[in-house]
């Protein structure tokens, strides 16, 4: 949980920059039933990992939430928990 600074918001210094997975491997399609590789992209608590953190490029992050949204309806994901 991050406390909200009540004056200035002091942002962390990225200590290298971020690159997208997705964009390093030229993948051009997410395959919802590679389970092990959107599992990466999964909180605990089943939600799909904001980009921030995760490091993935908006078009690819729009590839990924559309893969694991289909993996959770093929009951390869949990939508919420365990
Ligand atoms: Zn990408």
């Amino acid at each position: 949980m991050e406390e909200k600074a009540p004056v200035k918001k002091m942002y962390k210094k990225a200590p290298r920059k971020k690159v997208c997975a997705f964009c390093q491997e030229k993948v051009d399609v997410i395959d919802y039933k590679d389970v092990n590789r959107l599992k990466k992209f999964i909180a605990e608590g089943g939600k799909i990992l904001p980009r921030r953190m995760s490091g993935t490029c908006a078009a690819h992050q729009r590839l990924l939430a559309t893969a694991i949204k289909r993996a959770r309806i093929a009951a390869l994901l949990p939508f919420k928990g365990e």
